[in-house]
């Protein structure tokens, strides 16, 4: 294999071809913004009918790992990014040596494992000012036994893979803890202590190849049943001193990652205004699809631009915004089984509200099928569409 490409510094321009890994419903809307910009969109996933799939001009059907569709997505396109943080590490660094690759192996690594995310987190507070939440590996008896009690109550999280909350559990004992670790199958974990959360923020921040970051204003998520709610920008509770804090925070960590590309960075505030860092994703973020709606550049077009090393665009919101994400419950009246399309009719009569579906046929309960933004004037008046749209769709605000 020859040297790697990304220290090329060649813009790639449309009509060129560009690569995602993964079909899901923000590798769909990337493929969007990049076919907006008269971009070629080619789409790695091992399904054949996916969000992506449905609008790329290539799907290369194929796992992952798979070696033959890896070089087949990168002897077509000059830029491969990813849409999802599990992407294996080898296969950035296998597309690496073949076209550019943003964001790299490296900031995938760390934000795809807990252990090295919190390891990197610590490595540059002194940098971010930002410290992650109390924790310990827990990888076998002898950790629980040594766990501190002021690590309780807490939440043990498996080291990879978990996402919605999925592979999370809360334990307010050491019995608890070591019944949970069991439940997991004794995989390593990371027990948190827990927190007493405020409320939680996302920070947007895009670097691009030349090392110029920009950061989106701070977004205000809430979540139900682990999975994220609504994202309101502005937030209601955001403080100046706080947003100040945590976009500086964002640039130190992007640049210490020495990333390019969109990277969201999700904190907790607590009650006396402090900021922890919780975690990150290497990818556009569900908390940031209001800047499709709201925002001069949407967080997709500016993965576009940092992958084809062009400008960054510019992140300002010019409208107050609050995302709705769709699950698939909305489709089930009750408790019945057989779904029903939602009444996107009377959602489109109000007058600010954008709606997102990202092409899946089965809806299923906890399943994101779409989103919906509302931008208005003002952000009361996008809050009074929020609640209007949760009457209709049957969502308890
Ligand atoms: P997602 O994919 O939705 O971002 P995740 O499965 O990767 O979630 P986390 O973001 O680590 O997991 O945690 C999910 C939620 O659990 C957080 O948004 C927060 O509400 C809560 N939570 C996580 N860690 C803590 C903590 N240490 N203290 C209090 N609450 C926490
Ligand atoms: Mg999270």
């Amino acid at each position: 294999m020859s040297t790697p490409k990304s220290s090329s510094p060649l813009a790639a321009n449309p009509p060129s071809w560009l690569g995602v890994m993964g079909g899901g419903q923000l590798g769909r809307m990337f493929a969007q913004a990049a076919q907006s910009m008269g971009y070629q969109v080619a789409v790695l996933e091992p399904a054949r009918d996916c969000p992506a799939g449905q609008v790329a001009q290539r799907l290369v059907q194929a796992g992952y790992s798979d070696a033959a569709g890896l070089d087949a997505l990168a002897a077509q396109c000059v830029a491969v990014t990813t849409e999802f943080e599990n992407v294996p590490a080898d296969s950035l660094s296998r597309l690496g040596q073949q076209v550019f690759v943003a964001p790299d192996a490296h900031g995938v690594s760390v934000a795809q494992d807990r252990i090295a995310e919190k390891r990197f987190f610590v490595g540059c507070a002194a940098k971010s000012g930002v410290l992650p939440a109390p924790h310990k590996v827990i990888s076998s008896e002898t950790d629980i036994a040594s766990v501190g009690d002021e690590l309780l109550p807490g939440i043990l999280k498996t080291v990879r893979m978990g996402y919605d909350g999925k592979g999370q559990v809360r334990v307010r004992s050491r019995e608890e803890l070591h019944a949970a670790f069991h439940a997991m199958g004794q995989v390593t974990c990371l027990l948190e202590k827990m927190l007493p959360l405020a409320y939680e923020v996302s920070v947007l921040t895009v670097r691009g190849a030349d090392g110029q970051s920009v950061v989106y204003p701070i977004a205000e998520n809430v979540h139900r049943d682990g999975i994220l709610f609504t994202t309101t920008v502005p937030g209601p509770n955001i403080t100046a001193e706080c947003a100040a804090k945590a976009q500086a925070a964002a640039r130190a960590i992007v640049a210490e990652l020495g990333y390019v590309g969109v990277l969201c960075i999700e904190f907790f505030v607590l009650a006396d205004g402090s900021l922890v860092v919780n975690e990150m994703a290497p990818r556009p973020h569900n908390s940031g699809h209001y800047t499709i709606d709201a925002c001069v550049t949407s967080q997709f077009a500016q993965q576009v631009r940092a992958m084809a090393r062009l400008p960054l665009g510019e992140v300002r919101q010019h409208s107050p915004a609050v995302m709705l994400n769709i699950l698939g419950d909305i489709w089930f009246e009750g408790d019945s089984e057989q779904p029903r399309e939602p009444a996107w009719d009377r959602i489109l009569g109000l007058p600010g509200a954008c709606l997102h579906l990202y092409g899946k046929d089965d809806p299923r309960r906890g399943r994101k099928m779409g989103h919906l933004t509302f931008i208005a004037a003002t952000l009361e008046e996008a809050q009074d569409q929020l609640h209007a749209a949760c009457l209709i769709l049957g969502i308890a605000p």
